[in-house]
């Protein structure tokens, strides 16, 4: 036997993680009390409890306090009553509590990471080199953010009292994303772990007693989804943040809708890993061992979808398929492991069926000739392909290690099978050149993109995602605002619209009579329906009709948005000037418009001329600002630069409210055109005459037909209409409380990012009702990561 020949028939060893710290500290704890509530241990006050076993093996772990709504009340008075105090700390207090999380978790970094894989059964090389690691990283950086607080987020402040919610599959580090933002904003927090992974919470929840968290400021829970439940439908909780499925997620957005509770929600996904002909296919080959087989492929952001470019298929699986039959399966507490159990029996049975299924519709699933441990839930890495776009394999979240492929011959086929998801978490995109991949990144529908690399993560880098991933993000300053709040100038109460009550008397004298249509894709369009609807004067005289825009209408003007491409694919600095244009265009007629507001609305003269000059300025606030808000480049510790681009959320209903009618339209539509995207706009029900009125100035002004639409009509049914269409991405809503409470329940389809006034108009004249806080709503911040480096 040769060298060579001795090399290639060594095999491993065993090489066990020692656990005794993790059983003895398992074996000293009282888990029948487990709630971590006011800095004390507490039983459930129902004596419930639940049961955590070791995936590995089955065997159980403990027996957890199961709390109730009781326990969750119990929790939300904690928070509240430390609130105050922990408020109004220094943000130089707030960091040194920070800082002592982080160092704390330091000193005993090895038992979180030995308890993590005895509770989930992800391989000890994942917990201890890259859950651990990021979770102390992120209380570190936040304490930072704490300090920054005055600086960096003036006119901020911390929401409140906040529930958070996370899953089982990164139990430390989704408490870590939860938590250090909120202490870092002033907030106190009530956070629920996953039922099947609650250990590490309860070891955090002891660090906190030895680092000085007041007590209250973070309380700790355990249970299912009756504890979960509880916490999102408590009264005295000012936002929830929840990561978990999308069909959870749904539900929550369902149950907080009207409740003004601040909402984030990180969900599901089945990210694209796209490799391009001129890739290095070796190095895209170890990116997919990150990519689908880390954490089993329990993985939210997991790279499920392999879309490879057709001349390198055959060479890319074959390689595939040798590197997938060097996988270790087996102790998750081995140090040679690649792939551990799932973390339970109902997780593996769901991925065996949906495998069983993926083949039924045509998919060829293949494995490893690997044998599996005798004990515990373990899934073999699976290799699925022959997938039609159609197939559950590409289209279901696993959530277990199953790569799913499909081919593609250019770019353009690539960026629409990727984006062929309800989801848009991430996506890996590999090619030598770095051009290519850039060209193509803006153009997935994900929060997170990785160009030849997958599953980076890091503090200062915004986590997210689009569509029915979820709205808000974790991490860095875009995750800082999920906790914040920004006084913005409250106007009156939005009453119910009463339009269709009101009499109507002919209007004097011999006027000629003009029809004001809807203006859908550039155009003046009669409503579908043919209705019309009368507007009233002051003085309750007839204005003049307008189109009662309807289902359809609204459907056509979605469908016109969408199809609006010049807009968001303009430089911010042509959208600058068209901006522009439109005000000066405006201020050509101010005198027109003051008359019309004066005769509608029954303002004086000056206060109606005063409206058109803050609508003027206004737009050009936003033209100056369309090329300025951008995002930032970050630079983690790792040898990568990420880049946190501002892209435009895509389809943007208004239903502007009837409080300065034109002041309130302008100072919603501005925003969303300046950031790139395209409008479809509800007028005030009252006084929509100013928003036809404007039909002309648009057309005069350069603006892309379709970027802008304007549909008249009744504002609680045109927002409803719009909250159920899923093409359009985002809805800004400023309407009475039961219409906006509406919208945001009927929003879940595609989980559209809705911003409620919660039944106030703002007011519209204040410096205040103008700026960033208007401009963010209008964004997605994308994370591009970029390595850089031989
Ligand atoms: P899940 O939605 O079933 O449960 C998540 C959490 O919600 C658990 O703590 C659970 O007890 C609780 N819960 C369940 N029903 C509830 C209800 N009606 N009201 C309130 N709380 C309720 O998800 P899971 O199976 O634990 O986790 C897997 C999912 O999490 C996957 O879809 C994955 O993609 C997602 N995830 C997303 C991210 C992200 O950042 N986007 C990160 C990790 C996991």
């Amino acid at each position: 036997m040769n060298i060579l020949d001795r090399y290639h028939a060594m095999e491993y060893g065993p090489a066990p993680e020692a656990r005794n710290e993790a059983d003895a500290w398992l074996a000293a704890r009282d888990f029948g009390r487990a709630l971590f509530i006011g800095g004390d241990w507490k039983a459930a006050s129902g004596g419930k409890t639940f049961e955590t076993s070791e995936p590995s093996s089955g065997k159980l772990l403990a027996k957890i306090s199961d709390a109730n709504a009781v326990d969750i009340d119990a929790a939300v008075a904690a928070a509240t009553k430390a609130l105050p105090k922990w408020s109004a700390a220094s943000g130089y207090q707030r960091a040194k509590v920070l800082y002592a999380i982080g160092r704390a978790m330091q000193r005993h970094q090895r038992l979180f990471a030995v308890l993590e894989t005895i509770d989930n059964g992800k391989p000890i090389r994942e917990s201890r080199d890259i859950d651990v690691p990021l979770a102390i990283r992120h209380f570190i950086h936040h304490a930072g953010w704490a300090q920054a607080l005055d600086k960096d987020f003036p006119g901020h402040r911390g929401v409140g009292v906040v529930g958070q919610i996370i899953p089982w599959n990164f139990p430390l580090l989704m408490l870590a994303w939860k938590i250090a933002p909120a202490l870092a904003a002033g907030c106190t927090v009530v956070l629920k772990p996953a039922e099947f992974t609650p250990l590490t919470s309860i070891l955090f929840a002891e660090i906190c007693e030895r680092a000085g968290v007041p007590k209250g400021v973070v309380n700790i829970v355990q249970g299912g989804p009756e504890a979960g439940v509880a916490i999102v439908n408590h009264p005295g909780v000012q936002k929830i943040a929840f990561t978990g499925s999308s069909e959870v997620g749904k539900i929550i957005r369902k149950a907080t809708a009207g409740s003004g509770k601040k909402l984030s929600l990180e969900l599901g996904g089945k990210s694209a890993f796209i490799v391009f002909e001129d890739a290095d296919l070796d190095s895209a080959v170890e990116g997919l061992v990150d990519g689908i087989w880390f954490n089993q492929g329990q993985v939210c952001c997991a790279g499920s979808r392999l879309l490879v470019q057709e001349g390198i298929a055959d060479a890319l699986i074959a390689k595939v398929k040798t590197r997938m039959s060097r996988l270790r399966v087996g102790s998750p507490l081995d140090k040679n492991t690649d792939i551990g159990p799932l973390v339970d029996l109902t997780q593996l049975d769901r991925v065996k069926g949906l495998v069983a299924e993926g083949a039924r519709q045509g998919a060829v699933c293949w494995q490893p000739d690997a044998a599996l441990p005798s004990s515990g839930y373990y899934h073999l890495p699976t290799l699925a392909t022959g997938v039609s776009p159609a197939n559950i394999l590409a289209q279901e979240e696993v959530f277990g290690p199953v790569l799913a492929t499909m081919t593609f011959r250019n770019t353009e086929e690539a960026i629409e099978l990727a984006n062929n998801t309800r989801y848009g978490l991430a996506a890996s995109v590999w090619s030598e050149n770095v051009n290519l991949a850039l060209h193509v990144a803006p153009q997935l529908k994900a929060g997170v993109v990785w160009v030849n690399g997958t599953n980076m993560f890091d503090a200062a880098c915004g986590f997210g995602g689009y569509r029915e991933s979820g709205f808000g993000r974790e991490g860095g300053r875009e995750g800082m605002f999920e906790y914040l709040t920004a006084k913005l100038p409250l106007g009156p109460v939005i009453k119910p619209a009463t339009t269709s009550a009101q009499p109507v008397e002919q209007p004097d004298g011999d006027t000629i009579d003009r029809t004001a249509k809807l203006f859908i894709g550039g155009k003046q369009v009669r409503p579908d329906g043919n209705y019309s609807l009368a507007i009233a004067t002051a003085k309750g005289k007839l204005a003049g009709e307008v189109g009662l825009g309807s289902r359809k209408d609204i459907r056509d003007a979605v469908s016109a948005a969408r199809g609006a491409k010049a807009w968001p694919e303009a430089t911010a600095y042509n959208r600058s000037q068209v901006l522009y244009y439109l005000g000066e265009n405006l201020s050509g007629r101010a005198g027109e418009f003051a008359a019309r507001l004066t005769e509608l609305t029954g303002a004086t003269p000056k206060a109606a001329r005063e409206e058109v000059e803050q609508s003027i300025e206004r737009l050009f606030l936003y033209a100056g600002l369309a090329d300025k808000f951008e995002g930032r480049v970050h630079q983690p510790p790792a040898r990568a630069v990420t880049l946190a681009l501002h892209e435009p959320v895509g389809v943007v209903g208004i239903v502007a409210p009837d409080s300065s009618p034109l002041l309130g339209l302008i100072s919603l539509v501005a925003p969303a055109l300046a950031m790139g995207n395209t409008v479809v706009a509800v007028p005030s029900e009252r006084y929509p005459l100013l928003a036809t009125d404007l039909y002309q100035v648009i057309e005069y002004s350069d603006i892309p037909s379709g970027a802008i639409n304007i549909v008249t009509g009744r504002s609680a049914e045109l927002a409803g209409v719009l909250a159920k269409h899923d093409d359009v991405d985002g809805l800004w809503v400023f309407a009475d409380a039961e219409t906006c409470a509406k919208a945001e329940a009927e929003s879940i389809g595609n989980l559209k990012r809705v911003w409620s006034g919660n039944g106030r108009s703002l007011d519209w004249a204040s410096d205040e009702a103008a700026g960033d806080a208007f401009l963010r709503r209008a964004v997605e911040v994308k994370n591009v990561w970029v390595p850089y480096g031989d």
